[in-house]
């Protein structure tokens, strides 16, 4: 028995299978649970994506009820201790016609429906080849931009979008 045993549940996102952080990977019986996204779309290692996070990102997409294209995982270059090698990371965009201003302002309010909108990290890529985000469930509030190699603040880059 640990003390993070005693987290709630509700507003951390985490459980006890989640207690050791990124250790708890998706079996493929876990993947059958999924419906909103196969392991063969691009989560790099389907295997290593986080069992918690997988789920989260499986209700987030049922509120938004738009196509997310995944465009990385697990797999790629990031920042030292980025929560994609802890598969609890994607970068996406939306197949929409909606400006990204108001793919940013969906994304926000299907969030709040998760209850996990507190405990995410939400960064905006208006320069990607397909303008999208990165999304994760670090457990604490974090929203940036990011644009000309730089990182903005949330208010910033809404200026851009
Ligand atoms: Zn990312």
């Amino acid at each position: 028995m640990v003390f993070g045993d005693w987290t709630p549940t509700a507003w951390t996102g985490r459980n006890k299978k989640d207690i050791k952080g990124g250790e708890n990977k998706m079996t493929p019986e876990e993947w059958k649970e999924i419906v909103n996204f196969k392991p063969e779309e691009n989560f790099g290692n389907p295997e290593k994506m986080n069992y918690r996070f997988m789920k989260f990102l499986d209700r987030f997409r049922a509120e938004l009820r738009i196509p997310m294209i995944i465009t990385c995982g697990t797999q790629g270059k990031h920042v030292t201790n980025s929560y994609h090698y802890q598969g609890r990371a994607v970068d996406f965009y939306l197949d929409t016609k909606m400006s990204l201003g108001a793919q940013v302002a969906l994304i926000m309010d299907r969030l709040m429906e998760t209850s996990l909108y507190y405990n995410t990290g939400l960064g905006v890529y208006p320069d990607w080849s397909k303008p999208g985000f990165h999304l994760d469930n670090r457990d604490y509030y974090a929203r940036w931009g990011y644009k000309d190699g730089k990182e903005l603040l949330f208010q910033e880059i809404l200026e851009y979008v």
